[in-house]
Protein backbone atom coordinates (compact mmCIF):
# COMPACT_ATOMS: atom_id res chain seq x y z
CA UNK A 1 0.00 0.00 0.00
CA UNK A 2 0.76 3.31 -0.99
CA UNK A 3 1.70 5.97 2.35
CA UNK A 4 0.79 9.63 2.60
CA UNK A 5 1.89 12.23 1.62
CA UNK A 6 2.51 10.19 -1.51
CA UNK A 7 -1.03 9.25 -1.99
CA UNK A 8 -2.63 12.88 -1.53
CA UNK A 9 -0.35 14.04 -4.67
CA UNK A 10 -2.83 12.09 -6.52
CA UNK A 11 -6.13 12.06 -4.27
CA UNK A 12 -7.81 14.40 -2.79
CA UNK A 13 -9.18 13.66 0.44
CA UNK A 14 -12.32 15.19 1.89
CA UNK A 15 -12.57 14.44 5.30
CA UNK A 16 -15.69 15.81 8.02
CA UNK A 17 -15.74 15.18 11.27
CA UNK A 18 -18.74 14.40 13.94
CA UNK A 19 -17.25 15.33 17.88
CA UNK A 20 -19.27 14.56 20.48
CA UNK A 21 -18.47 16.07 24.19
CA UNK A 22 -20.03 15.15 27.64
CA UNK A 23 -20.73 18.35 29.26
CA UNK A 24 -18.89 16.87 32.33
CA UNK A 25 -18.67 19.71 34.83
CA UNK A 26 -22.44 20.30 35.00
CA UNK A 27 -24.54 19.16 38.19
CA UNK A 28 -27.59 17.29 36.67
CA UNK A 29 -28.26 15.28 33.70
CA UNK A 30 -30.04 16.95 30.46
CA UNK A 31 -33.71 16.45 31.44
CA UNK A 32 -33.81 15.22 34.67
CA UNK A 33 -32.48 15.93 38.46
CA UNK A 34 -29.87 13.04 38.38
CA UNK A 35 -26.46 13.70 39.38
CA UNK A 36 -23.93 14.04 36.24
CA UNK A 37 -21.30 12.18 38.18
CA UNK A 38 -19.08 9.24 36.51
CA UNK A 39 -17.65 7.67 39.83
CA UNK A 40 -21.31 6.21 41.66
CA UNK A 41 -22.45 2.54 41.58
CA UNK A 42 -23.45 1.66 38.20
CA UNK A 43 -27.24 2.43 38.70
CA UNK A 44 -27.25 4.59 40.84
CA UNK A 45 -28.06 8.02 38.83
CA UNK A 46 -31.42 7.01 37.41
CA UNK A 47 -34.64 7.87 37.73
CA UNK A 48 -38.43 7.34 36.20
CA UNK A 49 -37.13 10.11 33.68
CA UNK A 50 -33.91 9.09 32.13
CA UNK A 51 -35.04 5.46 32.49
CA UNK A 52 -38.35 6.57 30.28
CA UNK A 53 -40.81 5.51 32.59
CA UNK A 54 -44.48 5.99 31.10
CA UNK A 55 -45.64 9.13 32.35
CA UNK A 56 -42.39 10.92 33.50
CA UNK A 57 -41.88 14.43 31.46
CA UNK A 58 -38.33 15.89 30.71
CA UNK A 59 -37.44 19.19 31.65
CA UNK A 60 -34.35 21.01 29.47
CA UNK A 61 -31.34 21.93 31.59
CA UNK A 62 -30.52 25.38 31.01
CA UNK A 63 -27.15 24.50 32.27
CA UNK A 64 -26.47 22.88 29.51
CA UNK A 65 -28.14 25.21 26.82
CA UNK A 66 -25.76 27.93 28.46
CA UNK A 67 -23.01 25.69 27.80
CA UNK A 68 -23.63 24.82 24.46
CA UNK A 69 -24.12 28.56 23.33
CA UNK A 70 -20.83 29.65 24.76
CA UNK A 71 -19.15 26.84 22.86
CA UNK A 72 -21.05 28.13 19.42
CA UNK A 73 -20.42 31.82 20.30
CA UNK A 74 -16.63 30.42 20.72
CA UNK A 75 -16.81 28.55 17.48
CA UNK A 76 -18.24 31.63 15.57
CA UNK A 77 -21.55 29.67 15.35
CA UNK A 78 -24.86 31.96 14.45
CA UNK A 79 -27.26 31.15 17.41
CA UNK A 80 -30.26 30.04 16.85
CA UNK A 81 -33.06 31.89 18.84
CA UNK A 82 -35.98 29.56 17.78
CA UNK A 83 -35.05 25.25 17.87
CA UNK A 84 -36.83 22.32 19.25
CA UNK A 85 -35.85 18.75 20.38
CA UNK A 86 -36.51 15.79 18.46
CA UNK A 87 -36.84 11.85 18.55
CA UNK A 88 -34.39 10.20 16.95
CA UNK A 89 -35.68 6.18 17.10
CA UNK A 90 -33.78 3.21 17.59
CA UNK A 91 -33.85 -0.08 19.11
CA UNK A 92 -31.08 -0.83 21.48
CA UNK A 93 -30.64 -1.70 25.10
CA UNK A 94 -28.36 1.73 26.06
CA UNK A 95 -31.30 3.86 25.81
CA UNK A 96 -34.85 2.37 27.32
CA UNK A 97 -37.07 4.91 25.89
CA UNK A 98 -36.25 3.57 22.71
CA UNK A 99 -35.46 7.12 20.78
CA UNK A 100 -32.80 9.55 21.71
CA UNK A 101 -33.70 13.27 22.42
CA UNK A 102 -31.83 15.39 20.30
CA UNK A 103 -32.08 18.43 17.99
CA UNK A 104 -33.89 18.61 14.72
CA UNK A 105 -32.32 20.42 11.41
CA UNK A 106 -32.41 23.47 13.75
CA UNK A 107 -29.93 23.66 16.25
CA UNK A 108 -28.72 26.07 18.52
CA UNK A 109 -25.28 26.60 17.51
CA UNK A 110 -25.32 27.06 13.78
CA UNK A 111 -22.81 28.17 10.61
CA UNK A 112 -19.54 28.14 12.37
CA UNK A 113 -15.81 28.31 11.92
CA UNK A 114 -12.31 28.04 13.04
CA UNK A 115 -9.36 28.60 11.60
CA UNK A 116 -6.35 25.63 11.56
CA UNK A 117 -2.17 27.24 11.42
CA UNK A 118 -0.88 24.41 9.98
CA UNK A 119 2.96 24.07 10.51
CA UNK A 120 6.01 21.91 10.65
CA UNK A 121 5.73 18.21 9.27
CA UNK A 122 2.19 18.10 9.39
CA UNK A 123 2.14 20.28 6.95
CA UNK A 124 3.76 18.50 4.38
CA UNK A 125 0.74 16.31 4.38
CA UNK A 126 -0.79 18.31 2.24
CA UNK A 127 0.69 18.84 -0.97
CA UNK A 128 1.50 22.38 -3.15
CA UNK A 129 -0.63 23.77 -5.39
CA UNK A 130 -4.08 22.28 -3.38
CA UNK A 131 -5.82 25.50 -2.56
CA UNK A 132 -4.24 26.93 0.52
CA UNK A 133 -0.95 29.48 0.38
CA UNK A 134 1.77 27.93 1.83
CA UNK A 135 4.42 30.32 3.43
CA UNK A 136 8.43 30.26 3.12
CA UNK A 137 8.90 27.62 5.48
CA UNK A 138 5.72 25.35 4.69
CA UNK A 139 3.50 26.69 7.08
CA UNK A 140 -0.04 27.49 5.93
CA UNK A 141 -3.23 28.37 7.69
CA UNK A 142 -6.75 27.09 6.84
CA UNK A 143 -10.65 28.08 7.56
CA UNK A 144 -13.07 25.18 8.52
CA UNK A 145 -16.73 25.49 8.50
CA UNK A 146 -18.61 23.91 11.58
CA UNK A 147 -22.27 23.36 10.19
CA UNK A 148 -24.04 23.06 13.82
CA UNK A 149 -23.61 21.74 17.45
CA UNK A 150 -26.69 20.96 18.67
CA UNK A 151 -27.71 19.84 22.63
CA UNK A 152 -28.75 15.90 22.96
CA UNK A 153 -27.97 13.20 25.62
CA UNK A 154 -25.68 10.69 26.06
CA UNK A 155 -27.04 6.61 26.10
CA UNK A 156 -26.05 4.27 28.65
CA UNK A 157 -22.78 2.46 28.76
CA UNK A 158 -22.86 -1.38 28.26
CA UNK A 159 -20.06 -3.70 28.95
CA UNK A 160 -20.04 -7.25 27.00
CA UNK A 161 -18.22 -10.04 28.81
CA UNK A 162 -17.73 -13.22 26.94
CA UNK A 163 -18.64 -14.13 23.15
CA UNK A 164 -15.61 -14.68 20.41
CA UNK A 165 -12.96 -12.26 19.37
CA UNK A 166 -15.15 -9.41 20.89
CA UNK A 167 -17.82 -10.30 18.70
CA UNK A 168 -21.40 -10.79 20.27
CA UNK A 169 -22.60 -14.18 20.85
CA UNK A 170 -25.55 -16.38 22.46
CA UNK A 171 -22.71 -16.52 25.11
CA UNK A 172 -22.26 -13.17 25.63
CA UNK A 173 -23.76 -11.59 29.16
CA UNK A 174 -24.31 -7.99 28.28
CA UNK A 175 -24.36 -5.42 31.41
CA UNK A 176 -25.50 -2.03 31.20
CA UNK A 177 -25.16 1.21 33.51
CA UNK A 178 -27.84 3.34 32.98
CA UNK A 179 -25.98 6.27 34.38
CA UNK A 180 -24.75 8.03 31.77
CA UNK A 181 -28.32 7.50 30.14
CA UNK A 182 -29.40 11.14 29.85
CA UNK A 183 -26.60 12.90 30.29
CA UNK A 184 -26.07 16.38 28.34
CA UNK A 185 -23.90 15.56 25.38
CA UNK A 186 -23.27 18.49 22.29
CA UNK A 187 -22.31 17.46 18.88
CA UNK A 188 -20.46 19.32 16.28
CA UNK A 189 -20.39 18.51 12.72
CA UNK A 190 -18.47 19.97 10.38
CA UNK A 191 -18.62 20.77 6.88
CA UNK A 192 -15.98 18.37 4.89
CA UNK A 193 -13.33 21.02 4.59
CA UNK A 194 -10.47 19.06 5.87
CA UNK A 195 -7.70 17.16 3.21
CA UNK A 196 -5.37 15.70 5.56
CA UNK A 197 -5.37 13.83 8.92
CA UNK A 198 -3.03 16.10 10.30
CA UNK A 199 -5.51 18.93 9.87
CA UNK A 200 -7.95 17.04 11.56
CA UNK A 201 -6.10 15.92 14.36
CA UNK A 202 -5.17 20.27 14.64
CA UNK A 203 -8.73 20.53 14.77
CA UNK A 204 -9.75 18.37 17.03
CA UNK A 205 -6.77 19.97 19.47
CA UNK A 206 -7.80 23.39 18.87
CA UNK A 207 -11.80 22.20 19.74
CA UNK A 208 -10.40 20.85 23.17
CA UNK A 209 -8.29 23.65 24.23
CA UNK A 210 -11.50 25.39 23.37
CA UNK A 211 -13.79 23.63 25.46
CA UNK A 212 -11.50 23.36 27.99
CA UNK A 213 -10.90 27.20 28.64
CA UNK A 214 -14.92 27.36 28.44
CA UNK A 215 -14.87 24.60 31.20
CA UNK A 216 -17.88 22.78 29.89
CA UNK A 217 -16.04 19.72 30.03
CA UNK A 218 -12.97 17.28 31.44
CA UNK A 219 -12.64 16.85 27.37
CA UNK A 220 -11.00 13.78 28.24
CA UNK A 221 -10.30 11.80 25.09
CA UNK A 222 -9.17 8.67 27.05
CA UNK A 223 -12.12 8.52 29.10
CA UNK A 224 -14.61 9.14 26.25
CA UNK A 225 -15.99 12.89 27.63
CA UNK A 226 -14.52 13.87 24.00
CA UNK A 227 -14.78 11.60 21.19
CA UNK A 228 -15.09 11.68 17.81
CA UNK A 229 -15.97 9.98 14.35
CA UNK A 230 -14.10 10.96 11.06
CA UNK A 231 -15.91 10.99 7.49
CA UNK A 232 -13.38 10.48 4.69
CA UNK A 233 -14.01 10.32 0.89
CA UNK A 234 -11.19 10.44 -1.90
CA UNK A 235 -11.85 11.68 -5.22
CA UNK A 236 -8.64 12.44 -8.04
CA UNK A 237 -7.33 15.53 -7.69
CA UNK A 238 -8.92 18.24 -10.05
CA UNK A 239 -12.16 16.21 -9.29
CA UNK A 240 -15.29 18.10 -8.32
CA UNK A 241 -17.98 15.00 -7.47
CA UNK A 242 -17.47 13.72 -3.97
CA UNK A 243 -16.54 10.06 -3.46
CA UNK A 244 -18.24 7.57 -1.27
CA UNK A 245 -17.69 8.27 2.41
CA UNK A 246 -16.94 5.65 5.17
CA UNK A 247 -17.02 6.59 8.59
CA UNK A 248 -14.42 5.67 11.30
CA UNK A 249 -16.11 5.23 14.32
CA UNK A 250 -14.80 5.42 18.30
CA UNK A 251 -11.47 7.23 18.26
CA UNK A 252 -10.45 7.83 21.50
CA UNK A 253 -6.85 9.52 20.70
CA UNK A 254 -5.55 12.22 18.86
CA UNK A 255 -3.18 9.93 17.46
CA UNK A 256 -6.13 7.38 16.31
CA UNK A 257 -7.65 10.14 14.38
CA UNK A 258 -4.23 11.03 12.72
CA UNK A 259 -3.44 7.17 11.95
CA UNK A 260 -6.88 5.95 11.10
CA UNK A 261 -7.58 8.47 9.28
CA UNK A 262 -4.16 7.79 7.02
CA UNK A 263 -4.60 4.41 6.76
CA UNK A 264 -8.34 4.55 5.35
CA UNK A 265 -7.13 7.49 2.70
CA UNK A 266 -4.19 4.89 1.43
CA UNK A 267 -6.80 2.16 1.82
CA UNK A 268 -9.48 3.85 -0.55
CA UNK A 269 -6.68 4.94 -2.91
CA UNK A 270 -5.89 1.16 -3.11
CA UNK A 271 -9.11 -0.05 -4.07
CA UNK A 272 -10.10 2.73 -6.20
CA UNK A 273 -6.73 2.29 -8.00
CA UNK A 274 -7.36 -1.62 -8.60
CA UNK A 275 -10.66 -0.47 -9.97
CA UNK A 276 -12.85 -1.59 -7.04
CA UNK A 277 -15.53 0.23 -5.25
CA UNK A 278 -15.99 1.91 -2.00
CA UNK A 279 -18.66 1.43 0.23
CA UNK A 280 -20.78 3.54 2.45
CA UNK A 281 -19.96 2.42 5.59
CA UNK A 282 -18.38 2.49 9.43
CA UNK A 283 -15.56 1.06 9.61
CA UNK A 284 -13.52 0.38 13.45
CA UNK A 285 -9.70 1.71 13.89
CA UNK A 286 -7.90 -0.63 15.40
CA UNK A 287 -4.24 0.69 16.36
CA UNK A 288 -2.40 -2.53 17.42
CA UNK A 289 -2.95 -3.94 14.07
CA UNK A 290 -2.59 -0.85 12.18
CA UNK A 291 -5.75 -1.66 9.81
CA UNK A 292 -9.53 -0.91 9.65
CA UNK A 293 -12.16 -2.96 9.73
CA UNK A 294 -16.15 -3.11 9.02
CA UNK A 295 -18.65 -2.55 12.03
CA UNK A 296 -21.51 -1.89 9.48
CA UNK A 297 -23.01 -0.80 6.81
CA UNK A 298 -24.20 2.67 7.80
CA UNK A 299 -28.24 3.64 8.61
CA UNK A 300 -29.61 6.44 6.34
CA UNK A 301 -31.52 9.25 8.36
CA UNK A 302 -34.78 8.10 7.63
CA UNK A 303 -34.47 5.12 9.55
CA UNK A 304 -34.01 6.88 12.26
CA UNK A 305 -37.82 8.23 12.50
CA UNK A 306 -36.77 11.68 13.37
CA UNK A 307 -40.02 14.01 14.69
CA UNK A 308 -40.46 16.91 17.24
CA UNK A 309 -40.62 15.66 20.84
CA UNK A 310 -43.98 16.50 22.03
CA UNK A 311 -42.88 16.38 25.51
CA UNK A 312 -40.49 19.28 25.13
CA UNK A 313 -42.08 23.02 23.85
CA UNK A 314 -40.34 25.13 21.25
CA UNK A 315 -37.07 26.57 23.07
CA UNK A 316 -37.32 30.02 22.36
CA UNK A 317 -33.19 32.11 23.61
CA UNK A 318 -34.14 35.70 24.14
CA UNK A 319 -30.72 38.23 23.65
CA UNK A 320 -30.54 38.81 27.50
CA UNK A 321 -29.73 35.04 27.57
CA UNK A 322 -27.21 35.03 24.27
CA UNK A 323 -26.22 38.42 26.05
CA UNK A 324 -25.34 36.67 29.88
CA UNK A 325 -23.94 33.67 27.74
CA UNK A 326 -21.30 35.82 25.54
CA UNK A 327 -20.45 38.09 28.81
CA UNK A 328 -19.32 34.43 30.67
CA UNK A 329 -16.87 33.26 27.70
CA UNK A 330 -13.14 34.23 29.00
CA UNK A 331 -10.12 34.89 27.77
CA UNK A 332 -10.02 32.03 24.50
CA UNK A 333 -7.00 29.87 24.06
CA UNK A 334 -5.65 31.90 20.34
CA UNK A 335 -5.86 35.45 21.94
CA UNK A 336 -4.11 34.58 25.18
CA UNK A 337 -0.82 32.77 23.33
CA UNK A 338 -1.01 35.92 21.04
CA UNK A 339 -0.77 37.91 24.40
CA UNK A 340 2.24 35.46 26.07
CA UNK A 341 4.00 36.16 22.77
CA UNK A 342 3.68 39.92 22.70
CA UNK A 343 3.83 40.39 26.39
CA UNK A 344 6.50 37.99 27.71
CA UNK A 345 7.75 36.98 23.98
CA UNK A 346 7.34 33.22 24.19
CA UNK A 347 7.84 31.04 21.37
CA UNK A 348 4.92 30.24 19.54
CA UNK A 349 4.84 26.51 20.65
CA UNK A 350 4.77 27.39 24.48
CA UNK A 351 2.87 29.81 24.47
CA UNK A 352 0.20 27.43 22.43
CA UNK A 353 1.07 24.57 25.04
CA UNK A 354 0.34 26.95 27.99
CA UNK A 355 -2.68 29.02 26.65
CA UNK A 356 -4.11 25.44 25.84
CA UNK A 357 -4.51 24.41 29.05
CA UNK A 358 -6.51 27.40 31.91
CA UNK A 359 -4.69 24.88 34.53
CA UNK A 360 -1.71 25.43 33.37
CA UNK A 361 -2.14 29.02 31.93
CA UNK A 362 -3.25 29.95 35.49
CA UNK A 363 -0.14 28.38 36.78
CA UNK A 364 2.68 30.45 34.38
CA UNK A 365 0.00 33.60 35.08
CA UNK A 366 1.00 33.05 38.95
CA UNK A 367 4.84 32.44 38.24
CA UNK A 368 5.39 35.13 35.99
CA UNK A 369 3.33 37.89 38.20
CA UNK A 370 5.90 41.31 37.90
CA UNK A 371 8.12 38.67 35.28
CA UNK A 372 10.21 40.61 32.79
CA UNK A 373 10.19 38.50 29.31
CA UNK A 374 13.66 36.89 29.73
CA UNK A 375 12.45 35.63 33.12
CA UNK A 376 8.94 34.58 31.42
CA UNK A 377 10.74 32.72 28.69
CA UNK A 378 12.46 30.86 31.17
CA UNK A 379 9.84 30.05 33.30
CA UNK A 380 7.69 28.85 30.66
CA UNK A 381 10.65 26.38 29.30
CA UNK A 382 10.29 24.54 32.83
CA UNK A 383 6.80 24.40 32.44
CA UNK A 384 6.55 22.83 28.83
CA UNK A 385 9.43 20.57 29.44
CA UNK A 386 10.50 19.74 33.02
CA UNK A 387 7.28 20.22 34.74
CA UNK A 388 4.92 18.67 31.32
CA UNK A 389 7.18 15.70 31.55
CA UNK A 390 6.98 15.01 35.19
CA UNK A 391 3.81 15.37 35.63
CA UNK A 392 2.98 13.22 32.26
CA UNK A 393 5.22 10.55 33.67
CA UNK A 394 3.44 10.57 37.17
CA UNK A 395 -0.17 10.17 35.13
CA UNK A 396 -1.47 13.42 37.02
CA UNK A 397 -2.85 16.89 35.86
CA UNK A 398 -1.48 20.43 36.58
CA UNK A 399 -4.02 20.78 39.32
CA UNK A 400 -3.04 17.77 41.51
CA UNK A 401 0.71 18.29 42.23
CA UNK A 402 2.27 19.95 44.71
CA UNK A 403 4.87 21.87 42.75
CA UNK A 404 3.73 25.49 43.03
CA UNK A 405 4.39 28.61 40.76
CA UNK A 406 6.52 30.08 43.43
CA UNK A 407 8.98 26.69 43.02
CA UNK A 408 8.98 27.30 39.67
CA UNK A 409 9.32 30.46 39.20
CA UNK A 410 12.93 29.98 41.82
CA UNK A 411 13.96 27.65 39.78
CA UNK A 412 13.55 29.78 36.74
CA UNK A 413 15.42 32.75 38.18
CA UNK A 414 18.78 30.14 38.87
CA UNK A 415 18.57 29.28 35.70
CA UNK A 416 17.86 33.06 34.02
CA UNK A 417 21.00 34.34 35.68
CA UNK A 418 22.99 31.52 34.92
CA UNK A 419 23.67 30.58 38.71
CA UNK A 420 22.93 26.34 37.23
CA UNK A 421 23.50 25.50 33.58
CA UNK A 422 20.43 23.89 31.75
CA UNK A 423 21.75 20.28 33.40
CA UNK A 424 21.78 21.08 36.78
CA UNK A 425 18.45 22.58 36.50
CA UNK A 426 16.95 19.12 35.45
CA UNK A 427 18.56 17.54 38.45
CA UNK A 428 17.36 20.19 40.59
CA UNK A 429 13.91 19.37 39.39
CA UNK A 430 13.92 16.45 40.10
CA UNK A 431 15.17 16.99 43.50
CA UNK A 432 12.34 19.71 44.47
CA UNK A 433 9.80 17.53 42.89
CA UNK A 434 10.56 14.81 45.24
CA UNK A 435 11.41 16.46 48.40
CA UNK A 436 9.23 19.52 47.89
CA UNK A 437 12.37 21.99 48.82
CA UNK A 438 12.48 25.46 46.70
CA UNK A 439 15.47 25.13 44.26
CA UNK A 440 17.53 27.80 45.70
CA UNK A 441 18.02 26.05 48.95
CA UNK A 442 18.53 22.56 46.92
CA UNK A 443 21.49 24.38 44.98
CA UNK A 444 22.91 26.17 48.21
CA UNK A 445 22.80 22.67 50.18
CA UNK A 446 24.44 20.89 47.16
CA UNK A 447 27.12 23.32 46.46
CA UNK A 448 26.03 23.49 42.84
CA UNK A 449 26.19 26.70 41.85
CA UNK A 450 28.31 27.03 38.92
CA UNK A 451 31.27 29.44 38.71
CA UNK A 452 30.90 32.40 36.49
CA UNK A 453 34.12 34.28 37.73
CA UNK A 454 35.94 34.15 34.88
CA UNK A 455 39.15 34.63 37.08
CA UNK A 456 38.45 31.33 37.92
CA UNK A 457 37.97 29.86 34.92
CA UNK A 458 40.74 30.93 33.35
CA UNK A 459 43.27 28.69 34.61
CA UNK A 460 41.14 25.90 34.09
CA UNK A 461 40.88 27.24 30.32
CA UNK A 462 44.47 27.51 30.52
CA UNK A 463 45.53 23.97 31.53
CA UNK A 464 42.89 22.40 29.25
CA UNK A 465 44.37 24.06 26.21
CA UNK A 466 47.88 23.00 27.00
CA UNK A 467 47.41 19.42 27.59
CA UNK A 468 44.77 18.85 24.85
CA UNK A 469 47.78 20.01 22.15
CA UNK A 470 45.91 17.83 19.51
CA UNK A 471 42.46 19.29 19.63
CA UNK A 472 43.92 22.96 19.55
CA UNK A 473 45.67 21.63 16.35
CA UNK A 474 42.82 20.34 14.69
CA UNK A 475 40.35 23.56 15.76
CA UNK A 476 43.15 25.78 13.73
CA UNK A 477 42.68 23.24 11.13
CA UNK A 478 39.23 24.45 10.64
CA UNK A 479 37.38 21.72 12.38
CA UNK A 480 35.53 24.24 15.28
CA UNK A 481 33.25 21.68 16.50
CA UNK A 482 36.41 19.97 18.40
CA UNK A 483 35.43 23.29 20.97
CA UNK A 484 32.84 21.31 22.36
CA UNK A 485 35.35 18.35 23.23
CA UNK A 486 37.39 21.09 25.23
CA UNK A 487 34.64 22.42 26.79
CA UNK A 488 33.64 19.06 28.17
CA UNK A 489 37.45 18.67 29.21
CA UNK A 490 36.45 21.96 31.46
CA UNK A 491 33.40 21.02 32.93
CA UNK A 492 35.37 17.55 34.30
CA UNK A 493 38.36 19.78 35.40
CA UNK A 494 36.01 22.16 37.26
CA UNK A 495 33.30 19.32 38.52
CA UNK A 496 30.26 20.09 36.60
CA UNK A 497 30.35 23.47 38.49
CA UNK A 498 32.04 26.05 35.88
CA UNK A 499 29.83 27.88 33.53
CA UNK A 500 29.61 26.36 30.18
CA UNK A 501 28.26 29.08 28.24
CA UNK A 502 31.71 31.12 29.69
CA UNK A 503 34.23 28.76 29.50
CA UNK A 504 32.92 28.20 25.69
CA UNK A 505 33.57 31.75 25.48
CA UNK A 506 36.94 32.01 27.17
CA UNK A 507 38.47 28.75 24.82
CA UNK A 508 37.41 30.35 21.84
CA UNK A 509 38.55 33.76 22.53
CA UNK A 510 42.21 32.03 23.06
CA UNK A 511 41.64 29.80 20.50
CA UNK A 512 41.55 32.42 18.03
CA UNK A 513 43.69 34.99 19.15
ZN1 LIG B 1 -32.77 10.73 35.82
Amino acid sequence: MRELPDVLKDWEAVIGLEVHCELTTLETKMFCGCPNTHDAEPNANVCPVCLGMPGALPVPNKAAIESIVRAGLACNCEIQKHSMFYRKHYFYPDMAKNFQTTQGPVAFCMYGHLDLDVAGEGAAERPDGTGVDKAADGSYTTPVRILRIHMEEDAAKMNHLGGEEGRITSATESLIDYNRCGTPLTELVTEPDLRTPEEARLFMEKLRRIYLTLGISDCSMEHGSMRCDGNVSLRRRGETRLGTKTELKNINSFKSLHDGLAYEICRQAEVLEEGGVIYQETRHWEPSRRRTVVMRVKETADDYRLFPDPDLAPYDLTDEFIAHCAAEIPELPDAKRDRYMADFGLKRADAEQIAGDPDCAAFFEEAVAGETTKGAATVANVIVNDLTGYLNAAGIAISETSITPAQVKSLADLLASDAISSNQGREVFGLMAESGDDPAAIVDARGMRQVSDTGALEPIVDAVLARCGEQVEQYRGGNKRVVGFLVGQCMKDSKGKGNPKLFNQLLTAKLEA
